[in-house]
């Protein structure tokens, strides 16, 4: 019997012993194609050769140095190098553990910047009820998924949420696509408005929502009308690139395809690639001189931010990345999949949606694909799709997630930047069976 609380006390998991490529295998053998990149995490693969030198090469060096004693040159390289790879207004890094230890870290820069600035009153954060910023109290009050949070409301602090940007359930048959990101952008201002524009911090957004909906890409001029309602009323962008970004979406970050820049941003999955956990919080200048000519420090801290393993296999994924022309495989193969996606799903009569960008792409599915009926939620077809989908060796990230009352079932995949069209042939042809099978039970 296992003495670990897994995720479910009724986990019969299997134990994955090894992996190569995009595929894992378990200790009997059995080999899995990873099309969800776990969580969107493993972009180059598993036991990738050069990251394996790359730590080795860390690990023979130096493993650990206290961030309160030094700083480390790989850790220098791994910033030096995201924010040359960002676009202008991305100018110093902060690095952390995971996706909740950088959107905590984010949620509190974000205060301490006005703090610092003499406007201590502001202390409210607006967000968006589809969202999920992370399981630690702040990100998870931060977050819009009532189940995640509903009996942990008692602990979380006041968070104030606004509409998604959610095109295929909430646009108007009349809007554009354009009327329709307005309208949406523009409940910002209503909740500033109503909160009071001298109290507010910040707005919080994943920029490609990930796991509440399933790679829902923001329609055209959303997150440009969301900047200049920020900018108009001086409060923060905090954008949530944890899942989205890092290439996965074709460019480094998926901010860029938006023609904006955020003022605080969250990054983890991919940075690190799985080889080693790893997050951090990318800022603008405007913040970082605001501590400097303040206090002088951002007062935070974990024990290990920084850890030289975590920052030489963030370099490491980078060098794989660049040196592969990984990103240029992530927008062929992207579009590829998109198309296979719509091949396979495109009539089929219960998936209502095909959406994402590069390689996060999630298929939505649906009890009835006219009327957009979703599962009644006793149904449980995510785990029945992941059930069918581990069956055929295929890992796939099937999500069950209620939105402004409505329910939505999803698989997202995400495979690793490494794949090619034969094996993601096979991805599109496993997951169909398993849909139909998981319907069919
Ligand atoms: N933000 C987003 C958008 C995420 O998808 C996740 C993880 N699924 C997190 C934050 C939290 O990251 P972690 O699990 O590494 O704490």
């Amino acid at each position: 019997m296992s003495k670990i609380l897994h995720r479910s006390t009724r986990a019969d998991l299997p134990t994955a012993a090894g992996g190569c490529g995009i595929e894992l295998f378990d200790a009997d053998g059995k080999a899995y194609i990873d099309a969800s990149g776990g969580a969107a995490v493993s972009c180059i693969g598993h036991g990738h050769p050069e990251m394996l030198a790359a730590l080795h090469a860390q690990l023979d060096k130096l493993a650990y140095a206290h961030t309160g004693f030094f700083t480390t040159e790989v850790a220098e390289r791994l910033a030096d190098r995201l924010v040359a790879d960002s676009p202008r207004g991305i100018d110093y890094v902060y690095l952390v553990s995971g996706g909740s230890e950088a959107m905590e870290a984010a949620l509190k820069m974000a205060r301490q910047y006005f703090v610092e600035k003499g406007e201590n009153r502001r202390k409210h954060i607006i967000a968006r009820r589809q969202s999920y910023h992370g399981n630690t109290l702040g990100a998870l009050a931060a977050g819009g998924n009532e189940w995640r949070r509903a009996q942990f409301r008692p602990l979380l602090i006041e968070t104030h949420h606004i509409a998604p940007c959610y095109a295929y359930r909430d646009r108007l048959p009349a809007e554009s696509q354009h009327q329709y990101g307005e309208r949406v952008a523009n409940q910002l201002e209503t909740k500033i408005l109503e909160l009071g524009p001298d109290d507010v911090i910040g707005f919080v957004a994943e920029t490609v929502v990930g796991a509440t909906a399933g790679a829902v890409p923001p329609v055209d001029g959303y997150f440009k009308k969301i900047r200049e309602i920020c900018d108009r009323y001086g409060i923060l962008l905090i954008l949530d690139e944890v899942m989205c970004g890092m290439g996965r979406t074709g460019t480094l970050h998926a901010f860029e395809q938006e023609g904006i820049v955020p003022d605080i941003m969250a990054i983890a999955k991919g940075l690190g690639g799985g080889y080693q956990p790893i997050g951090a919080v990318l800022l603008g200048r405007h913040i970082y001189d605001a501590f400097a000519s303040g206090t002088g420090f951002f007062q935070h801290g974990h024990t290990y931010m920084g850890h030289p393993m975590a920052a030489a296999a963030g370099l490491a994924v980078q060098d794989i990345i660049r040196r592969h022309c990984l990103l240029d495989n992530v927008v062929r193969m992207g579009e590829l999949l998109d198309q296979r996606l719509r091949e396979r799903f495109g009539s089929h009569n219960h998936v209502g949606d095909i959406r994402g960008r590069g390689l996060f792409r999630a298929i939505e599915i649906v009890e009835e694909r006219s009327s957009k009926s979703p599962f009644a939620p006793a149904s449980k077809l995510n785990v029945a799709v992941k059930r069918e989908a581990m069956a055929r060796g295929l890992m796939v990230y099937p999500m069950g997630g209620t939105i402004d009352g409505v329910r939505g079932d999803h698989v997202l995949l995400a495979p690793p930047f490494i794949i090619d069209a034969g094996q993601l042939d096979t991805i599109v042809e496993r997951l169909g069976d398993a849909l139909d099978a998981a319907i069919a039970a």
